[in-house]
């Protein structure tokens, strides 16, 4: 690896016009051949359907099916990182693939993922989803080691981490992968290839990130989400367990281990309300069907007279049409979106705002005009997209807004690879309910009970990640590092942390 020097940055502070921009950060897939077919498309038809897991930077790293793994990243959409000719090159039937969405870290070509180190196995490549909580700890374990990191992202360490481990395990890889876990704390759904023609995959012990796999005659894959699977006509068999760490030989051979005594699964329940696609299954529930469900039981806690129901499209749409459904409110499509505005864009101020969600959203006058609307949403995290939506259905002549979020008041930052802001920046961390009405102008505003999103899910409290709607996180250093964020409230309280902290940093690059 280079001998590049690097600065750790913060997560980013920035107000984005997205205020639902609770944004994922990456998606990640894994595919094997049994009988030797190339499958760098395979890959970038997952990358496709992973799309919206990150937008920022696309990868993908294949065995020859010799010694040899060839690499090849880029930046921007999977359509802009790869062609034909950069496909072609990269024949063989293993390999890895990964889609960025970056917060932190220098955000170039060289936080991409996957990541390679030469040795052992004569090289291995490796991409994960999540986020390493404990990544300034590890980090300067390793370079107080020796070792040169040539990025911020927390893929290379965790590599590095793999790669320490395999060599004092004698290349034992669940001894190596177990030690990993022991040593790292956050979340991570990791594919791993070697060029012994080898597929690794690992979930954390509290499967924090999604990790699903599908397997016909001819594939076997790994995906963050069953699209990617569903893409490539890969049934789906299942999800990766908490703590479980598979190996598939070239030859297609499955070893599976569980390598943690007593996993205690801790979902993320972002992923049911938010993040996943509504068509994918996870746990083996459709999130289509999570966020319908979200919507009837949202009717039912929080209720209103009203002539029309309305999604802040797309995401808040199945729990519109629950919410339709279970109060006998007729859905409308009063809100139309425009597919062709980039969602990354900053708007530094209220008035530019406002211009965004116009450039964005379109309120249809003959739907609106003298109507009383439960207008549906997913999340309000800064508080500050509700409001000019609110203004661009009151100007479109609506004659009530009660605002309904099919999820709990995000009160909490993660810590485990979701791009949410500090509690500084949260509103709910810092308004309650009514002072959020009022600064965003609703006639009623009302939120999902945590017992609504668990019921919805269908899975035990406990087994769900609630860090961001509790303040409960699932390792000891979500925890502390909330505690610390807590006691020193301020602006700058990330910064803060990073200050207090032995290793003197929080985290690297968003993966
Ligand atoms: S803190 Fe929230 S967003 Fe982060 S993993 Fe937990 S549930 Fe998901």
């Amino acid at each position: 690896m280079g001998n590049k020097n690097t600065t750790i940055k913060p997560p980013a502070l920035s107000s984005s016009f997205d205020d639902h921009a609770l944004h994922e950060e990456c998606g990640v897939a894994g595919i094997l051949s049994f009988k030797k077919q190339d499958v760098a498309q395979l890959l970038y038809r997952a990358l496709i359907a992973l799309q919206h897991r990150g937008q920022d930077a696309a990868g993908m790293a294949v065995w020859n099916g010799k010694k040899k793994i060839n690499l090849h990243k880029g930046l921007g959409l999977v359509s802009d990182a790869f062609d034909e000719k950069k496909l072609a090159s990269l024949n063989g039937p293993l390999g890895i693939a990964h889609v960025r969405y970056p917060t932190i870290g220098a955000g170039g070509v060289e936080d991409a993922q996957p990541f390679v180190e030469k040795e052992p196995f004569g090289g291995i490549a490796l991409a994960h989803n999540g986020n390493i909580a404990n990544y300034g700890t590890v980090r300067s374990r390793l370079e107080s080691g020796g070792h040169a990191f040539c990025s911020t992202c927390d893929a290379d360490l965790m590599l590095a981490v793999l790669v320490k481990h395999l060599n004092a395990s004698g290349l034992d890889i669940f001894k190596a992968i177990s030690l990993s876990m022991d040593e790292l704390d956050g979340s991570y759904s990791v594919c791993a290839i070697t060029a012994g023609g080898e597929l690794i995959v690992y979930r954390d012990p509290h499967a924090i990130r999604p990790l699903v796999w599908g397997k016909n005659d001819d594939f076997i894959m790994f995906a963050s989400e069953s699209t990617a699977l569903d893409i490539n006509d890969i049934p789906l068999a299942g999800d990766i367990g908490a703590g479980e760490a598979l190996v598939i030989s070239s030859d297609g051979k499955i070893t599976k281990r569980q390598l943690i005594a007593k996993p205690q699964p801790r979902h993320c329940m972002f992923e049911y309300v938010y993040f996943s696609r509504p068509d994918s299954v996870a746990q083996g529930r459709l999130i289509y069907n999570v966020r319908k469900e979200l919507g009837r039981r949202l009717a039912k806690t929080a209720p209103v007279h009203a002539d029309i129901v309305v999604a802040v499209p797309d995401t808040s749409r199945p729990a519109a049409e629950g919410y339709s459904q279970a109060s006998g409110i007729p859905m409308e499509e009063g809100l139309m979106k425009n597919r062709y505005v980039g969602r990354t864009f900053i708007m530094a101020n209220q008035a530019l705002r406002s211009t965004a969600v116009k450039l964005k959203l379109n309120a249809v006058k003959p739907l609106l005009a003298g109507k009383r609307v439960v207008l549906i949403d997913d999340s309000i995290v800064r508080g500050t997209t509700s409001g000019p939506i609110i203004k661009l259905l009151r100007d479109a002549g609506a004659k009530e807004i009660h605002l309904r979020i099919a999820c709990p008041p995000t009160i909490a930052p993660c810590f485990y690879g979701v791009d949410l802001p500090t509690f500084t920046e949260l509103a709910a961390a810092n308004k309650s309910v009514e002072e959020i009405r009022k600064m965003i102008g609703a006639d009623s505003l009302a939120y999902a009970t945590i017992d609504d999103l668990v019921g919805a899910i269908g899975m035990k409290k406990e087994d769900l990640c609630l860090g961001c709607v509790t303040g409960q996180y699932p390792t000891q250093l979500g925890n502390d590092i909330a505690a610390m964020l807590k006691k020193h409230g301020s602006d700058a309280d990330v910064r803060v942390w990073e200050k207090a902290h032995p290793a003197g940093k929080l985290r690297g690059g968003s993966c």
